[in-house]
């Protein structure tokens, strides 16, 4: 049977290369679209060019990077790297009385694995920023700057990370079949955790979050806060420009933990009306609930994998179609991930569309309670200033968008 195992997980992750390659390339063509009526009002003759020209340099930088590690998933599994990497391992770490030895050794393989996967990426993260862009004057990102958010990057997947593993690892161990509803207990929690305080625990160690300025702004987004019972102590500029010259804003948290981030990008840009226009989509998103219910449905999803993990654990032969002699919970988990890609792809197009759907949701919102045509002009400012694709394929927007398409939204809005 280890050998159909195999030749599935083959089959999917060249079928998900296969359409991912497939769908890139239709958004690449499609992006060449020349300007029509629409379009216009996006874009200048020049902005345009420029505009294929960037969408062009990213396409064939993700293009190079999925290649690589495609190939390199293939090679692994004909000549059984993963089995070798876990064989390694095991000869140096085991010992025979270790309670804790076979929990370390999934630790170090797993270690492995994203140690070898980032430094396989890393080359690509630093031409994306400071090459592409870097010449389209989008990077500001210093290399100590970059350099710093590595390290701190390990430094929290080492902690947060390898600690949500460890407990993961050691509940397998102890509770064998119920692990999988404990394992995704403890998951479900730390998500929440982080839900609730990634803003006030983990954002401020990549940036500097301050609260809004006195002056015309503050007064303006004060009167409009009111008007929807939002607290101003909820709502902060961050040092985007510390990065990158593109603008944004977000909504996150639940409840009492909810707050706003508006970039001191998007508030250099934009009009004082235009900022609060952006404001009042964020406020959209908390009136409407959009956290909860993305948070409530990921949640859905991961009982669902680990409901689907639990159970395909017990079959060793998801070890073994890795190349193992025995089965273990690291090289089983990895087969059952791989196996799962189109599932995770189907997933995938689901949340995106949730996602665009609560777009257009806010959207109406920050129409309907404060300026549809403020909101519009600031998406146009932004979408121009970050150069973004006026005509992607439909297909590429199913798989990858999280917000509608620039003219979709400035449709919508005007309505
Ligand atoms: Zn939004």
């Amino acid at each position: 049977m280890e050998n159909w195992v195999l030749v599935l997980i083959t089959f999917f992750i060249a079928l998900d290369y296969g359409v991912n390659t497939f769908v890139n390339f239709l958004n690449h063509e499609s992006s060449k679209k020349p300007l029509d009526g629409d379009s216009q009002k996006l874009y200048l003759e020049d902005e345009h060019k420029r505009s294929i020209k960037y969408a062009a340099a990213n396409y064939k930088s993700a293009f190079l990077s999925s290649t690589l590690f495609f190939i390199i998933f293939v090679l692994a599994l004909t000549y059984n790297w993963f089995a070798t990497l876990d064989n390694t391992i095991r000869e140096r770490l085991s010992d025979n009385s270790g309670y804790f030895s076979e929990i370390i050794i999934s630790l170090v393989f797993i270690g492995s694995l994203a140690v070898i996967s980032n430094l396989i990426s890393l080359p690509f993260g630093i031409y994306n920023t400071f090459k592409i862009e870097a010449e389209y004057g989008f990077n500001k990102s210093t290399p100590k700057t970059f350099v710093l958010d590595l390290i701190k990057g390990l430094i929290l997947t080492l902690l947060l990370g390898g600690g949500i593993l460890t407990v993961v690892l050691w509940i397998y161990q102890e509770l064998g079949n119920l692990f999988w509803f404990w394992g995704w207990v403890l998951v479900t929690s730390f998500s929440l955790f982080t839900f609730m305080f990634g803003t006030k625990l983990i954002l401020p160690l990549f940036n500097k979050l301050t609260p809004i300025e006195e002056g015309e702004l503050q007064d303006e987004i004060k009167k409009y806060c009111d008007s929807q019972g939002y607290s101003l102590r909820k709502l902060f500029v961050m040092d985007g420009s510390k990065r990158s010259t593109k603008a944004n804003a977000f909504f996150t948290g639940l409840g009492k933990s909810k707050t706003i981030v508006l970039f001191d990008t998007l508030i250099e840009k934009l009009s004082t009306r235009e900022v609060v226009s952006v404001l009042a989509h964020e406020i959209g998103h908390y009136k409407m609930k959009h956290t909860f219910w993305v948070f409530l449905f990921s949640n859905v999803q991961t009982f669902i994998l680990f409901f689907l993990l639990g159970w395909l654990l017990r079959y060793p032969e998801l070890s073994t179609a890795l190349g193992a002699t025995e089965a273990s919970f690291h090289l089983s988990a990895l087969a059952f991930f791989l196996l799962f890609s189109p599932l995770s792809m189907a997933l995938g197009l689901f949340n995106n569309a949730l996602s665009r759907r609560n777009e257009y949701e806010a959207d109406d919102f920050g129409r309907e309670t404060y300026d549809g045509k403020a909101l519009a002009e600031a998406l146009r400012k932004i979408g121009s200033g970050s150069l973004v694709n006026v005509s992607p394929h439909p297909l590429y927007v199913a798989v990858n968008y999280t917000h509608p398409p620039m003219l979709d939204r400035l449709r919508n809005l005007g309505k």
